[in-house]
């Protein structure tokens, strides 16, 4: 195996943290900074020189705190001790032929993660899917934004955002619902705030979220709904649309199906009723209706607070549905585009990583798509099990009934990002071999592990992600990993060879890896076929679909543009689903609402930015924004500590009283894991109810109580 890690004098990337994917440009070290510096890179297409702190500071997180060789314990009460290589993959061979042996391959499990370059995830589905028999690959993308990828699915055919950012130049009302765009997706954010400026009553924002972020402090409207009423919303506007007789009857008729039904549903929802139950202003309602009737172009944007909800999936049909009926779809500052949390969390849905799901947009469950992606990588027909492999929740629950031989977890945190945090602790705390591969030292989720294996990470390594925009960057490896860290893609690539798949693992390169993926693609909405590492190190990032022969620069900014869909019957369908509301709503016990969100420096479970003393400085604690009614009805005060349990625990937290959160709701950010200084374990108190459709956990929510802590 060739290595991919060579010292460079300078790079291009995308950036390594959330999904609008920004261009930077990384210098070396040199006499005025003794680290690798990053900008934004003014020639990457989708950010155009813009960087917030996250990509700003990635040279400030890349040296510290890193695991430099592989660590062994028997049990979780040992202390670990260092072990070569060829020990770990020695004892990864043994543990998985008895698993397989005594438990099957559904005794395997691997839980990835959107910070993945596409070859790491290719080549773990392939060993998994593949070589092993197991489907129960899944990835932190799960808690992210799987609902996006059902509901593109159920609506429109296939998964596939059909925007791109140009739209945000375009539009004139953009629906900001489910997203702190100005916290989570800044850059993005800025490009809009940018133009707003600019046209002024031209371009309206509207924001649906409980609390007034710092992106509801930019709109024209914000709609301070009360958890849980995002889909009542949605067809409270579809009812206004129908009063205002603003449909587009032609699209509807030629290009949707299952119109009846969703009118039907729209007609019962009265904007009355639905501003009663949202907790709004019915003026405030018609006025996002009247707005949507009367733009040329209608832009929707969304992330988890529609994502993580027990009807995610329906959500996002919901504002498929309106999308569809006044055919704001498939044309210039038009269409439902779905903001995704982590760097290559697209990437992992093209090669197929989640437990449903094959390379190219393919499932599992089709007997065609198995076949075609057997025969691609080699391995005998029904080497691929038919049914879906456990989502990450249900690999939780195989734990706890003691049918996980393996749990694998490669660069995630789950034991801080989680729902239900000391339910899953136990949980693993069963599984007899839990196996990490991490950049990092001392990760929550290393506590209980039994064997550390040091990863490589972006810098490090090189490979391909995709950003929200289906834009796809080559990210070179421009600096040596540390100490014996290797890259995740190469990590499973060995273990298939000694496992016996040697032909089917025997890469020299990503760029091998990399070619074999896309070849897989041909044909398919995200047809990658003409991509390389060769074509994309020489011309740049390109956008999907990307077909063979493609010039560079010629791929498609839009998905649907001939308004024909992947269905059967080339019709989007229309889907009429009536809401249940939160699975844990507030009762007496348990009378407010916590919501979980994130803050503008800090990146998930904390394990890069922790180490950015001026993000550090910027977000010192998790604070927890009370309204000041609920403050005095529980007794608290400002800047002092309180105590908030749900039903699945009580952790503290220092209040922040302030009139930007909704009376009933409180909010805490999900950073803080039990390692960090000012800990907080937000998601310990969380549920694992999640969408019947997208396996994704109703993160978004769950009912609590407050105290003063005494
Ligand atoms: Fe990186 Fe996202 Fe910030 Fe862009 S907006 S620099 S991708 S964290």
């Amino acid at each position: 195996m060739a290595s991919d890690s060579a010292a460079s004098p300078a790079a291009r990337a995308q950036c390594p943290y959330c999904g609008v994917g920004c261009g930077l440009e990384l210098k070396p070290p040199g006499e005025a900074e003794a680290i690798w510096t990053a900008r934004g890179d003014r020639h990457h297409p989708s950010s155009l020189g813009q960087v917030c702190v996250k990509g700003a500071t990635v040279g400030e997180t890349l040296h510290h705190n890193r695991l430099t060789t592989p660590l062994w314990r028997e049990r979780l009460d040992q202390p670990f001790a260092p072990i070569s290589w060829d020990r770990a993959f020695a004892l990864l061979v043994e543990r998985i032929r008895t698993t397989l042996e005594q438990q099957g391959p559904q005794g395997l499990a691997i839980y990835g993660s959107g910070q993945f370059l596409s070859e790491d995830y290719y080549v773990a589905n392939k060993l998994l899917k593949g070589a092993l028999g197991s489907n129960n690959f899944d990835a932190n993308s799960r808690l992210c934004m799987s609902s996006a990828v059902a509901g593109y699915a159920r609506s429109l055919g296939s998964d596939g955002p059909p925007c791109c950012y140009d739209d945000l130049d375009l539009a004139d009302l953009v629906l900001l619902i489910g997203t702190n765009t100005a916290d989570c997706h800044p850059v993005l954010f800025q490009r809009l705030l940018k133009r707003k400026r600019k046209v002024k009553e031209a371009l309206r924002l509207v924001v649906v979220d409980p609390r007034h972020t710092a992106t509801a402090e930019a709109a024209d409207l914000h709609l301070a709904i009360r958890p849980g009423t995002d889909l009542v919303l949605l067809h409270g506007i579809g009812h206004l649309l129908l009063e205002f007789q603003a449909l587009d009857r032609p699209f509807i008729a030629a290009h949707t199906e299952g119109y009846a039904e969703l009118e039907e549903l729209w007609h019962a929802w009265t904007p009355q009723q639905v501003s009663d139950l949202c907790g709004i202003a019915e003026t405030d309602l018609r006025q996002l209706a009247q707005w949507w009737a009367a733009a040329a172009g209608v832009l929707s944007l969304w992330s988890m607070g529609v994502n993580q909800s027990r009807e995610g999936t329906a959500t996002v049909a919901a504002i498929c549905n309106l999308h569809l009926v006044s055919g704001q779809i498939g044309r210039p500052g038009a269409g439902p585009f779905s903001l995704t949390g982590q760097p290559n969390a697209m990437g992992g849905r093209e090669v197929g990583g989640l437990a449903q799901l094959l390379p190219g947009y393919r499932s599992v469950a089709n007997p065609e798509h198995r076949a075609e992606v057997e025969a691609h990588w080699g391995f005998a027909p029904g080497s691929i099990a038919p049914q879906p492999g456990l989502a990450v929740w249900q690999q939780i629950e195989a734990m706890e009934r003691g049918e996980l031989g393996l749990w694998w977890v490669a660069a995630t945190n789950p034991l801080v990002s989680m729902p239900s945090l000391d339910r899953v602790r136990a949980a693993v705390a069963q599984c007899p071999l839990v196996v990490l591969s991490e950049a990092y030292a001392g990760t929550e989720t290393a506590e209980v592990a039994h064997l550390l294996l040091p990863a490589a990470q972006w810098s490090e390594k090189s490979g391909v992600m995709t950003n929200s925009e289906r834009r796809v960057t080559l990210c070179p490896a421009f600096r040596q990993p540390p100490g014996e860290a290797r890259p995740d893609w190469a990590i499973f690539a060995e273990l298939g060879r000694r496992l016996g798949f040697d032909d089917q693992f025997r890469y020299g390169s990503t760029a091998e890896v990399y070619a074999e993926f896309v070849a897989l693609t041909a044909g398919r909405v995200c047809d990658l076929s003409g991509l390389s590492h060769a074509l994309l190190a020489q011309h740049g990032p390109q956008q999907w679909p990307f077909p063979a022969g493609t010039a560079p620069g010629g791929g498609q900014p839009r998905l649907y543009t001939d308004h024909r869909f992947p269905t059967a019957s080339g019709r989007a369908r229309l889907l009429a689903e009536q809401p249940f509301g939160l699975a844990e709503p507030p009762c007496d016990s348990y009378p407010l609402v916590l919501t979980v969100g994130r803050y503008l420096g800090h990146w998930h479970t904390m394990t890069r930015t922790v180490h950015v003393a001026r993000v550090s400085k910027q977000h010192p604690e998790p604070l927890l924004e009370v309204h000041p009614i609920d403050a005095d009805r529980h007794g608290l005060l400002d800047g002092e500590p309180a105590e908030v349990s749900s039903r699945r625990g009580t952790i503290s937290a220092r209040v922040q009283i302030t009139e930007k959160i909704r009376p009933g709701t409180v909010f805490l950010p999900m950073h803080w894991g039990a390692s960090q200084p000012n800990a907080c374990e937000a998601n310990r108190l969380m549920h694992e109810e999640a969408c019947e459709h997208s396996k994704q956990p109703e993160l978004k929510a769950a009912a609590v109580r407050l105290a003063p802590l005494s």
